[in-house]
């Protein structure tokens, strides 16, 4: 008897225990969702453990063209603020809010970037790859900031200690690619890749870049555009044409093989790589592209 009502009162115990668990382990971070890899890397390292992040379009992913699950409106649902790049590169996004019924701020983390704008099939479009010029990046991690802390203020200074951190290395990058680049002789600076992903990155670190395909993933390549390219390609001795992480690989070895060229390595340029992966952060991005992009442009 005295057996059986201690094992009575260790089941109440446990079924107790069971009960009060959920509560115990309730999730009080601030519900933060980012766009695209790179953009959720950024809000990472400001927001550090004090954020639950959701990242929708991930490693690999390309945020041009995406296609929203439903689990991705309810993450935007429960959204305490949400992240995206702006300058016109998630177009899938406007939707996606309004059809989750996300009244919460959106901050684009492009706010305040000097944009580029370029010709693509006749129209003038924005360039929306911002983030390969680091200078923005420091910009893009300033408004980060300045989100997370909006939407917690009773945080703000962990967000502004981590991003001065964090901008601090950013600016660290910055120097070490002018250096990798500064010995790359004037006329072999150009570089071919399969869309216009490092216009940003042209500007900043004196890189000419061509691409048979627009700003924008979901334009095809027209077979007129292809002919000058390749024709571009042999008059001005450009050997290599790179694949990119989050793009076909077919076009470039198209590329490659009607002009001569050999195939180089990849480059990462809207996406990260999966975790442990050469190109798992935003920084890590660089310290994967700017060798390759080094090695082409003297093999010249
Ligand atoms: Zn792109």
């Amino acid at each position: 008897m005295h057996r059986r009502s201690l094992l009575r009162a260790a089941l109440v115990a446990s079924l107790l225990l069971l009960l009060s668990a959920p509560a115990r382990a309730a999730d009080t971070r601030l519900r933060v969702v980012a766009s695209f890899s790179v953009l959720g890397d950024m809000v990472k390292s400001v927001g550090g453990d004090h954020i639950a992040l959701t990242t929708l379009v991930g490693p690999d992913g390309d945020a041009h063209v995406f296609e929203p699950t439903p689990a991705d409106a309810k993450a935007v649902a429960a959204a305490d603020v949400v992240f995206v790049n702006g300058l016109g590169l998630e177009g899938w996004m406007v939707r996606l809010i309004e059809s989750s019924g996300y009244r919460g701020p959106v901050v684009a983390a492009s706010d305040g970037v000097k944009s580029r704008t370029m010709e693509e099939n006749g129209a003038t479009v924005t360039d929306p790859h911002a983030w390969q010029d680091l200078g923005n990046g420091r910009l893009y991690v300033a408004n980060v900031a300045a989100g997370l802390a909006a939407a917690d203020p009773a945080d703000a200074e962990a967000y502004r200690a981590a991003a001065a951190a964090y901008s601090a290395a950013i600016a660290v990058k910055d120097a070490w690619v002018r250096a990798e680049l500064k010995d790359v002789p004037s006329g072999q600076r150009r570089i071919i890749t399969s869309h216009d992903a490092f216009g940003y990155f042209g500007a900043a670190y004196g890189v000419t870049f061509l691409a048979p395909v627009g700003v924008s993933t979901e334009a095809e390549p027209s077979a007129a555009g292809m002919a000058r390219l390749i024709a571009q390609m042999r008059s001005t001795g450009i050997k290599v044409v790179f694949f990119e992480n989050m793009a076909s690989p077919k076009l470039v070895a198209t590329l490659a093989g009607e002009a001569g060229a050999r195939v180089g390595g990849t480059l990462f340029s809207d996406a990260l790589s999966p975790p442990g992966g050469p190109a798992d952060t935003y920084l890590k991005m660089f310290d994967n592209n700017v060798p390759e992009l080094k090695a082409a442009m003297l093999g010249m």
